[in-house]
């Protein structure tokens, strides 16, 4: 019988193709029936993309939503929000809040501008370059506007699969974290990347919520390690955490 695939730095088993291609069938037929109509999931813009992402990563969808239309029209291209003076840009965020992420989005957009011909590269190196880009929002960029089989990892994601695949244990230790990024790495398939990215984050938003996870009407109970849910099995880090990686 072959060894388990386990993952490089952790050591700890990483899902078998059968639960793999389970997992990847029930999530997608999920999505296909419950999935949210946003409208990044209708473009394949590498700048819109990266737009939407980082408005998401402290804001709800709800509240994104108009921002998000408002700002496309406003600055419509990497050139055009390079040219912007940071002033108006920050003040354009508003009212996400005034923080780090319109100086972090108009610095990426004047490095593109600068070196790569206003366009975002596809290439994961180059793109985790670019101050301001994490490993999350470079595999969101690669999957969803180029197709590539590029993993995601932010706070949902990283529940669900916790939940799914391991069930016991501390969720936020780096640790598990790089064996999460190896789950999720295993798991993207190599057809319908974009689908399945997309299903995971609103898997992860919809139905296994942080408290009060939808168990009675998931479709992974028959394999999911934590079900049924008992909070009391997750156990806590001390060290406060960012919500959202970049
Ligand atoms: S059964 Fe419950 S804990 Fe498991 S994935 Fe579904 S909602 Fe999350």
């Amino acid at each position: 019988m072959p060894a388990k695939q386990t993952s490089k730095t952790t050591r700890l088993p990483l899902p078998v193709p059968a639960d793999r291609r389970r997992f990847r069938q029930r999530l997608l037929t999920w999505y296909r029936r419950h999935g949210r109509d946003l409208p990044w999931r209708k473009t394949t813009d590498p700048y819109h993309i990266l737009v939407s992402e980082i408005m998401l990563q402290q804001t709800q969808v709800d509240r994104v939503l108009p921002k998000y239309a408002e700002w496309l029209e406003k600055y419509p291209s990497l050139d055009a929000l390079a040219a912007a003076p940071e002033k108006e840009v920050n003040e354009a965020w508003y009212p996400l809040g005034y923080n780090i992420r319109p100086r972090r989005l108009h610095t990426i957009a004047r490095e593109a501008v600068a070196r790569y011909g206003g366009q975002l590269p596809a290439e994961e190196e180059t793109l985790l370059s670019f101050k301001g880009i994490g490993a999350y929002t470079a595999g969101a960029i690669r999957s969803f506007a180029f197709h590539e089989r590029a993993a995601i990892l932010d706070t949902n994601v990283a529940r669900v699969l916790f939940r799914v695949f391991i069930g016991e244990g501390d969720p936020k230790s780096h640790a598990m974290r790089r064996h999460l990024w190896a789950v999720s790495e295993t798991l993207v398939p190599t057809r319908h990347v974009f689908d399945f990215n997309q299903a995971l984050m609103d898997f992860g938003a919809m139905v296994c919520v942080a408290r009060n996870p939808r168990c009675l009407v998931c479709p992974m109970t028959k394999s999911c390690r934590a079900f049924p849910f008992n909070p009391s099995r997750e156990t806590r880090t001390k060290t406060p955490r960012r919500r959202t990686p970049k």
